[in-house]
């Protein structure tokens, strides 16, 4: 479906421009019309999936058998499910005098923290990362607790503002009243930055919470980049990237550098060798692709809170320094089947590369992270 489905593609060159300039003209965060009135492509659907973001498919679907446009949350959820993420329902459209002025008015940090599920402490299989999982439920509840343990410990060392953006699977994956008042929170799919939602010049940092290794690793539980059941590898600029390499790309270019990493010891590896300087918070050793060594829910929280202090005092010493790519970023992407390569390559602006694979040239990050949502998002039938 989704992109076999596509009509005579022009709609991206005249999109993404646009869409990009209407993104980087905000400078409020969160509950601005702006910034959340998503681009044609990216605004008919409320599908729960993972928005082309990375995500785990349920248990009833294997990891690699979802249909191209499906998250690995896969077809059972069907695009009515999710109301909150219509376009006219969200809370996104209220007024700027909400939560976002509130979270602003410290003079201290401000963290956008992109969390991911794959890396929390105890995750391994679907069984713990999507809603049809026996320890869905419960996993919500630690990668709630993950988060908030980021939060406590950067308060610690001086951060006063806080906006995270819920990254995984339906992207309802947070249990936002668990969080401190002041704490804005993203949720749902598609939207025009993925995981990366919120990122502006106001930020000063981004923690990386439950992340997970690249499509290309041999090793880390859950490895893949963005989409386990369509994506072989995604290669930015000439290198094989992780979610994470992706989205610090993206961090880069307002500026904003990485601060904290968690997730298991072959993800912290991969961060550590891209970024240099970064805080890595290990939760758990990866033994396979649904194994791993883990810590308990509670030592993994203590280690993150103990991590994240940490990350905002480097960050106060200066320590860290922004991922920027050269532009124009170029992206090639190699999908799991032959099609998906074909249809995309009638754009003007979309390069057939390979059989499976496509090369796009973003004029920067913003336009790329985009370009991402369009592919990952986009099927004739999206609805409403
Ligand atoms: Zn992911």
């Amino acid at each position: 479906m989704g992109l076999f489905s596509m009509g005579p593609l022009a709609f991206v060159p005249s999109i993404l421009p646009a869409s990009a300039l209407g993104l980087l003209a905000v400078a409020v965060p969160l509950f601005m019309a702006p910034a959340t009135s998503p681009p044609p492509a990216a605004s008919a659907s409320s599908s729960p999936g993972d928005a082309g973001l990375h995500v785990v498919s349920g248990p009833a679907t294997g990891p690699e058998t979802g249909p191209v446009t499906g998250p690995e949350t896969g077809p059972a959820t069907g695009p009515e499910t999710g109301p909150a993420t219509g376009p006219e329902t969200g809370p996104a459209t209220g007024p700027e005098t909400g939560p976002a002025t509130a979270a602003r008015e410290g003079d201290g940090f401000r963290i956008l923290l992109s969390v991911d599920m794959e890396g929390v402490a105890g995750a391994v299989t679907p069984e713990q990362l999507g809603p049809g999982g026996f320890e869905y439920a419960r996993f919500r509840e630690f990668v709630t607790a993950e988060t908030l343990a980021a939060i406590e410990g950067a308060r610690a060392a001086g951060a006063t503002s806080f906006v995270v953006a819920d990254s995984h699977g339906n992207g309802q994956n947070l249990l936002i009243e668990r969080f401190p008042d002041d704490v804005e929170i993203i949720r749902a799919w598609p939207r025009p930055l993925g995981m990366m939602q919120g990122i502006d010049e106001s930020i000063d940092a981004v923690f990386f919470i439950g992340y997970h290794a690249a499509a290309t690793n041999e090793a880390g539980v859950r490895a893949h980049t963005f989409s386990s059941a369509n994506y072989a590898a995604v290669v930015l600029n000439g290198q094989p990237v992780s979610e994470g390499a992706f989205n610090a790309a993206v961090a880069g270019h307002f500026g904003v550098p990485v601060a904290l990493v968690t997730g298991d010891d072959v993800t912290i590896a991969e961060m550590e060798a891209l970024l240099g300087a970064v805080e890595g918070v290990v939760v758990k050793e990866a033994l396979g692709f649904h194994s791993a060594r883990t810590l308990t829910p509670g030592a993994a929280q203590a280690r993150i809170r103990e991590g994240a202090r940490r990350a905002v005092e480097r960050l106060a010493a200066g320590e860290f320094e922004p991922h920027v790519l050269g532009e124009p970023p170029v992206l090639e992407l190699t999908f799991k089947n032959y099609r998906p390569a074909e249809v995309l390559s009638y754009l003007a602006t979309v390069e057939r590369a390979g059989a499976r694979t496509i090369r796009f040239a973003a004029g920067d990050m913003v336009e790329m992270a985009m370009f991402l949502q369009v592919v990952g998002n986009f099927e004739a039938g999206l609805s409403p």
